[in-house]
């Protein structure tokens, strides 16, 4: 579904992603992981249009997708998990659902006068479909709290709701298990699950728990000095010599 061929990302004369390669096959849970500093972010970033890459392509479904905005990946079905931004932290669990969909008639002048109907045909459907991400959550009780109030864990889980919101394809996962308690991160692990299995999403994941990992993804692969290392099973990757040594030498 995605290929990264040979993408290359500089700060300055600094080399954070140099060369790398790798494919996402349709239907995964492909798991990144690596020492600190080994490039995960930025070659996230690139792929998902936050960052140009200097050089190398990426392609969906056999698209040149390089250097392609946020928003035109997002109408592609590709997205990347955010952390709740600080001016939606007032705003409710709902209506933080709510404003993700592109595109509602809303925002134009012209729909505020003549189409005040259709407005509220299309607020009830987005306060459905708001209601449906946090049954099959199973978060329903924090539909209408206020985001800012949520621990760590829960707006992580709201963060992979926000992409629940629209038809994703490829979600890409930045360390959503990070610093979350054991029983949430069970929850946000069965979502992922569910969200492969019965919605046919495919994932890529940026992880440090091994348990997580293991439990989630295959293949994994890991990255070290900007460059894919290994790609294989989690058994494989922890019995993988240069990996060893990549997480040994940090
Ligand atoms: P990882 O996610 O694997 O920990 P990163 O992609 O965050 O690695 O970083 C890879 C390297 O690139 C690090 O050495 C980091 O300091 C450097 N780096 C990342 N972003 C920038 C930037 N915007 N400017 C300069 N250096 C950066």
């Amino acid at each position: 579904m995605i290929s990264v061929n040979n993408i290359v990302k500089s700060f300055g004369g600094f080399r954070a992603v140099d060369g790398a390669t790798l494919e996402i096959a349709e239907g995964s849970i492909t798991g990144l992981i690596g020492p600190n500093g080994a490039g995960k972010t930025t070659l996230f970033n690139v792929i998902a249009g936050v960052l140009n890459p200097s050089s190398g392509v990426v392609r969906m479904d056999g698209e040149d997708i390089t250097g392609l905005p946020p928003h035109t990946l997002f109408e592609k079905g590709l997205l990347r998990t955010f952390q709740i931004a600080h001016e939606f932290s007032s705003m409710t669990v709902q209506e933080n659902l709510m404003m993700v969909p592109s595109g509602q008639s809303g925002e134009t002048l012209w729909n505020t006068w003549f189409g005040r109907k259709r407005i509220a045909d299309e607020e009830r459907a987005l306060r459905a479909k708001a209601d449906e991400v946090l049954d099959f959550l199973t978060v329903d009780h924090l539909t209408h709290e206020r985001a800012g109030n949520l621990s760590g864990g829960q707006k992580k889980l709201l963060e992979l709701g926000r992409t629940m919101m629209v038809d994703a394809k490829i979600v890409f996962l930045d360390e959503v298990g990070a610093g979350v308690n054991r029983t949430l991160l069970n929850t946000i692990g069965d979502a992922i699950l569910r969200l492969n299995k019965e919605r046919g999403y495919t994932f890529c994941m940026i992880e440090h728990d091994m348990d997580f990992i293991g439990r989630l993804c295959d293949p994994v692969i890991c990255m070290a000095e900007g460059k894919v290392l290994a790609q294989g099973t989690i058994d494989e990757i922890k019995s993988n010599e240069a990996v060893i040594e990549a997480y040994l030498g940090t």
